[in-house]
């Protein structure tokens, strides 16, 4: 949304009242700043306006490097009102939809026809760009007291994601069901988190195929889409060449990929010293991703924090990626810098 933000951040003294200002790009909180820094402060934040608005320029120019390498450059969302982000920053379609933030809001179980309407509505706004929406990934750190989940003491490595989708099947049916008749009105495709097996994937393809044939039987709509998986495992990463043969694309989620990598619980925040996304072990992963999805036509692309990593972005369209998606607030400054490479040198 553009508005400077601070996570995990511990003050100690009172600020209620006083005039604060928050530096993101420094990770600083500065209460009652001087007037001197109040000045300099102000400077940066024109500055970064006017940087801002330069970028408009880049908007519908294609993200091709100086040699001729094109990447996509997509948008993650939570809600339908992020899409106007979406248009504005002129993203080339939605990587990752991650559609529990639909269950979150919800005091109860989301409809079918509930979900329906807001699939159908982002397929809408998108015109005719391609919408990919994670099924529901709830678990670990996204909770809906009527889920009624158990308490673990692992919940990072618990009932979690597709976990939850292949036991309770009721749910998961109801969303697939709704996103095979969104399916109709716009590009939907449909990835599927936290695999660790091929079997998981055709479980869940097999309960997809179900969903279409049930439709179909009840005379409703139902459009074709494309299917993919988020590589978020170690597990993922190492089957990856059998794991393609099963789907079009991959989708990396670099955040809880690292989380898994490196053992290091994502949401602990005296780990984050330690929580290393740039980790060569993370890097490597990556890359091995990309070569085995590409030995079976399958795209691959990054949807985790990773891919609005700015110093990164050279080696990715090294390595080969097919997509990046990003924050909408990253697009065009990504596609600034894409514009800017030569990879024959
Ligand atoms: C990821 O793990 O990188 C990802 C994109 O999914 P989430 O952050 O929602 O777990
Ligand atoms: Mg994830």
């Amino acid at each position: 949304m553009n508005i400077p933000a601070l996570i995990g951040t511990e003050i100690s003294e009172s600020w209620d009242g006083k005039l604060a200002i928050i530096d993101g790009y420094n990770n600083c909180i500065y209460i009652e700043p001087t007037e001197d820094l109040l000045k300099t402060l102000d400077k940066k934040r024109i500055y970064d306006l006017q940087q801002r608005t330069l970028l408009q320029e880049l908007k519908k120019k294609p993200n091709i490097t100086l040699d001729g390498k094109e990447i996509n450059l997509y948008a993650n969302i939570g809600n339908v009102s992020d899409v106007g982000m979406v248009l504005q920053n002129d993203a080339g379609g939605i990587g990752l939809f991650r559609s529990e933030f639909i269950y979150l809001h919800s005091e109860t179980f989301p409809t079918e026809d509930e979900q329906f309407a807001i699939y159908k509505r982002v397929a809408e706004m998108m015109g005719g760009k391609k919408v990919i929406i994670r099924t529901l990934d709830i678990g670990a750190d996204k909770q809906a007291d009527y889920f009624q989940l158990p308490k673990e003491d692992n919940p990072a490595l618990g009932y979690r994601a597709i976990r939850i989708c292949l036991t309770q099947r009721d749910i998961f049916k109801t969303q697939l069901r709704a996103l095979l008749r969104a399916a109709a009105f716009g590009k939907v495709s449909i990835m599927f988190p936290m695999i660790i097996s091929v079997r998981e994937v055709k479980d869940a393809k097999e309960v997809l195929a179900e969903c279409r044939k049930e439709l179909i039987a009840e005379g409703k709509q139902v459009g074709e889409v494309e299917i993919g998986i988020m590589i978020e495992t170690p597990a993922s990463v190492m089957i990856a060449d059998e794991l393609a043969e099963e789907v079009e694309f991959f989708s990396i989620g670099t955040n809880d990929l690292t989380q898994y990598t490196l053992a290091i619980d994502r949401q602990n925040p005296k780990l984050d010293p330690f929580y290393d996304p740039h980790h060569p072990a993370v890097l490597r992963m990556i890359e091995k991703t990309v070569q085995a999805g590409h030995r079976h036509n399958c795209w691959v692309g990054i949807c985790g924090e990773l891919g609005a990593d700015t110093s990164l972005t050279e080696t990715f369209m090294r390595m080969g990626l097919d997509e990046l998606s990003v924050n909408p607030g990253s697009i065009l400054s990504l596609r600034k810098i894409i514009r800017s490479l030569d990879l024959s040198k």
